[in-house]
């Protein structure tokens, strides 16, 4: 049986998350599976720092599930092409 880390807990339990925006400050609600959520006053995009551990915990294919491990690291890598 695989311990379970905190960032899988998140992505196993969605659960809503309030940040706010780095642009203007206005609170933007992301699910904490979701990858990115945007600001619905500005449309700037923030990022859920949640799902990294996936990118390099080696359980985390067992932890939170094929399935939405490839989802999830198919979001990772597409986010690191818009940033370069
Ligand atoms: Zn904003």
């Amino acid at each position: 049986m695989v311990s379970q880390c905190p960032g899988a807990i998140n992505i196993r339990m969605p659960r809503l998350e309030v940040k706010n925006c780095p642009k203007c400050g206005e609170e933007i609600e992301i699910v904490s599976n979701e990858s990115s959520a945007k600001c619905s006053k500005c449309g700037s995009v923030i990022y859920n720092d949640l799902l990294s551990c996936v990118e390099w915990c080696e359980y985390a294919k067992e932890c939170v599930g094929e399935k939405t491990y490839e989802k999830i690291m198919q979001e990772l890598s597409k986010r690191k092409q818009e940033e370069h």
